[in-house]
């Protein structure tokens, strides 16, 4: 079988040389594991955390051990009651070809369920539930809401926007890296968009948001995070969720430099994590399903071909070169 491993770890930006393509023997599944074949695996902006050795809410990848991560593939052998060859399951066994584990760490699912296998990586996934969470949960989203997303047209903020819409916000703003990810937030139902390159964003949101934002969907930090700060009406809130622009920083970065405005508007702003939301996976599946199913959320995919290519895809991920969901068809 062949592994992606952290060869080393990157001071700011990784390269292709932080990774290492390994082959390994697999051995037979002992009782109670199966023998997984993996079809596509995740890559996520939190694993650049996980390359750096520091102690964090999740544990750094080990040097010269596979790296780990979201997938899926389907039962090839079994020696457990629990699953049988031809299931498909979900799983934390990325980055590699095969993964030989106990049952227990395999999720089954319905392969026929959702419009593509991917939608488990993605919009079904971890990534949904963090949009779903991060808006109604944490950022305690109510109708007629204003909202302003940030990285709008990735895996969450493209969901994050979709959601608010459907649950009735009087506006949407989304900021994205490219003209065309631009057109395709208006496509999918965002009330304006715009390019961060094309200006200071605290100009650029102006113009997108006239009349201010209630709820500020963070995943990107910096420049965004002071933007949204300046806009924020009274009793605004914001969600936390990611800051994208500081994961390559070598050098501790400047707070947002109009933080006071907090007191006078009444802000509240709250990080959070997807896996303390867990609970709301039960609330969120079924109607993410329907909202797929009617059209009211729609959602785009970029699909790297090839496990050697995933160290790449990954990189590509923190470039920006992924519309929507970035995953590795194995
Ligand atoms: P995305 O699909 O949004 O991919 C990352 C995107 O970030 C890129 O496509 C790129 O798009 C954008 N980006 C990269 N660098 C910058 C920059 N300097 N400034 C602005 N945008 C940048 O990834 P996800 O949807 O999976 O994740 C989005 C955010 O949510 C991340 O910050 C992630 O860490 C966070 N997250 C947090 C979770 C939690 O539990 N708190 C769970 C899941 C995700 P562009 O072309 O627009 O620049």
């Amino acid at each position: 079988a062949r592994e992606i491993h952290l060869a080393s770890r990157p001071q700011g930006w990784p390269t292709a040389d932080n990774f290492a393509h390994v082959q390994v023997e697999l051995p037979e599944p002992a009782e109670g594991e199966v023998l997984v074949r993996n079809l596509f695996m995740s890559v996520d902006p939190y694993m650049r955390g996980r390359m750096n050795d520091v102690k964090s809410y999740v544990a750094p990848f080990q040097l010269d051990r596979p790296m780990e991560g979201g997938a899926i593939g389907e039962v090839v052998a079994s020696n457990s009651a629990d699953l049988a060859v031809g299931d498909t399951v979900t799983h934390n066994y990325g980055w590699r070809d095969h993964a030989v584990a106990p049952a227990k760490h395999f999720r089954k699912v319905d392969p026929t369920a959702p419009p593509t296998l991917t939608a488990y990586l993605g919009v079904l996934g971890m990534p949904g539930l963090t949009a779903y969470a991060g808006l109604t949960e944490v950022a305690g989203f109510k109708e007629g809401d204003a909202v302003f997303v940030s990285g709008a047209a990735g895996a969450v903020g493209s969901v994050v926007g979709q959601i608010a819409r459907a649950l009735g916000a009087s506006r949407v703003v989304g900021s994205a890296g490219s003209a065309a990810k631009v057109s395709r937030l208006l496509e999918l139902g965002f009330d304006a968009a715009f390019d961060y390159h094309d200006g200071p964003v605290r100009d650029l949101l102006k113009a997108a948001a006239p009349e201010g934002i209630d709820v500020y969907f963070d995943n990107v930090g910096g420049d965004h995070l002071e933007a949204a700060i300046g806009r924020m009406r009274l009793h605004g809130r914001i969600a936390v969720c990611g800051m994208i622009s500081v994961y390559n920083a070598t050098e501790p970065v400047p707070a947002p430099r109009n933080l006071s405005l907090l007191i006078g508007k009444r802000i509240t702003m709250r990080g959070f994590l997807v896996q303390d939301h867990a609970r709301l996976m039960k609330e969120f599946v079924p109607r993410m399903a329907g909202w797929l199913r009617d059209g009211t959320v729609r959602y785009d995919e970029t699909v790297v071909d090839g496990l050697d290519n995933a160290p790449e895809a990954f990189l590509g991920l923190l470039r920006g070169e992924n519309t929507g969901k970035m995953v590795v068809r194995i």
